[in-house]
């Protein structure tokens, strides 16, 4: 009895936490992606992404030349040289798309992402949306707009939901 007690007083000495503010699953998935972001090397945007199912993170991805190969901050961009317009001529550049490094690097360590959720700091463009699609990933959130009207239409077509965070 006398044990009880002393439990209960140890317990009301506890000092109650103040109101701690806590990002939503969406916010919390979507600022690990900004953080991805910042490893990009590429010369016109930072993009990031992150795979994720049943709120584990199955991959992550942000834009960049592919393994073993320079990148355009090292040895400068076609595109950039050529000034090509946003969403124009994608082969100039060495870099891979942030959605598409997260899709490699899920088949390169063997994650099966089919299922799973891309949280992308930016809209993925009709070749990503092409990979998204086959790749099984079935929800896109994203914060950029990026105009690219055939892979809105894209997801559509193919009954992927996308969501543009604050936005
Ligand atoms: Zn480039
Ligand atoms: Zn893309």
């Amino acid at each position: 009895m006398e044990n009880k007690k002393e439990k209960k007083d140890i317990l009301a000495a506890v000092p109650l936490p103040e109101k701690i503010s806590r990002p939503s699953w969406e916010e919390y998935f979507f600022q690990i992606a900004e953080t991805v972001a910042t490893r990009s090397t590429c010369m016109r945007r930072r993009v990031g992404a992150v795979l994720v199912k049943d709120k584990r993170i199955l991959s992550t991805g942000y834009n960049g030349a592919p393994r073993g190969i320079s990148h355009c901050i090292e040895v400068g961009c076609l595109r950039e040289e050529l000034g090509v317009p946003s969403g124009e001529r994608h082969e100039l550049c060495r870099a891979l798309h942030a959605e598409q490094n997260a899709i490699a690097q899920a088949a390169l360590h063997g994650v099966k992402i089919e299922g799973s959720t891309l949280y992308c700091t930016h809209q993925p463009c009709v070749l990503c949306a092409k990979m998204i699609i086959n790749a099984g990933i079935v929800e896109v959130y994203f914060n950029e707009g990026y105009p690219d009207e055939l892979a809105t239409a894209f997801f559509a077509e193919a009954g992927i939901k996308i969501h543009r965070i604050g936005g």
